[in-house]
């Protein structure tokens, strides 16, 4: 089962890609963890992004088309996949529909969360990263020991890209650039509409259902 998890910063796709990726046995590939990973490294990649990453903006299709090409043709994805963050854009799903059948591949179904942007801002300002990927909320969802992930004992930081004004940008730059991708999976007849304002847990469950039908 190859999934799409689609959804505005802040939407849950990160919290929920870890549970489904546990539950279904799937793995998680996210380009923001990809990015900040080599950002952390200081490849010439990591080099490029992060000037867009700061600001809120989208890193160029072409980099992000390269790093998707690689990913998906390593070998642990052949038990199946979820992409949370990537396509953002129309030229990146169009290059995956294009990557795909020469990897012998294709995407089931693009879960699309779907979260009020009130919500959204509180859950972006609350929210605290691990560089293992993980990710808290300061009330919404809190470590066990204040500052520190559950997973991997890392200390968590705030990223620099969820402060109000990069916050405001990403939110804008979503609505653009990849909310028309929407209509373009509504098209191909895959997407399953999720309400993401709830709890963590009802949520899951729902997306549970709607993969459980596949
Ligand atoms: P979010 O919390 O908004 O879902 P991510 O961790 O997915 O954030 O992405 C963080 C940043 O990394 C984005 O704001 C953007 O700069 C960059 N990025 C990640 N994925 C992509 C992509 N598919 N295309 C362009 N930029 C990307
Ligand atoms: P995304 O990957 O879509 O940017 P995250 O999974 O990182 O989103 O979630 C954004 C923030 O909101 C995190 O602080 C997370 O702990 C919190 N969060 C996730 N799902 C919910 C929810 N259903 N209710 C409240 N807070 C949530
Ligand atoms: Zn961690």
């Amino acid at each position: 089962m190859n999934i799409v998890l689609l959804g505005p910063p802040g939407s849950g796709k990160g919290t929920q890609a870890k549970m489904i990726a546990e539950k279904y046995g799937v793995v998680h590939i996210s380009t923001g963890d990809i990015l900040r990973e080599n950002v952390r490294n200081g490849t010439d990649l990591g080099k490029e992004a992060k000037t867009y990453m700061d600001a809120g903006k989208l890193v160029p299709d072409e980099l992000l088309i390269n790093i998707i090409k690689d990913r998906l043709a390593k070998p642990d994805v052949t038990g199946g996949y979820m992409l949370d963050g990537y396509p953002r854009t129309t030229p990146q799903a169009e290059a995956m529909d294009k990557i795909l059948p020469e990897l012998g591949q294709k995407i089931d179904v693009v879960v699309n969360i779907d979260v009020p942007d009130d919500e959204l801002v509180k859950r972006l300002s609350g929210r605290r990263m691990c560089k293992c990927g993980v990710s808290y909320h300061l009330k919404f969802n809190p470590p066990k020991k204040e500052g520190i992930c559950d997973v991997c004992g890392g200390e968590l930081y705030h990223r620099d890209d969820d402060k109000e004004e990069a916050v405001l940008n990403r939110l804008e730059v979503y609505k653009t650039q990849t909310q028309p991708l929407i209509d373009y999976y509504n098209k191909a007849g895959i997407i399953a509409d999720i309400n993401g304002a709830g709890e963590i847990p009802e949520i899951f469950d729902e997306i549970a259902a709607s993969l459980d039908k596949l």
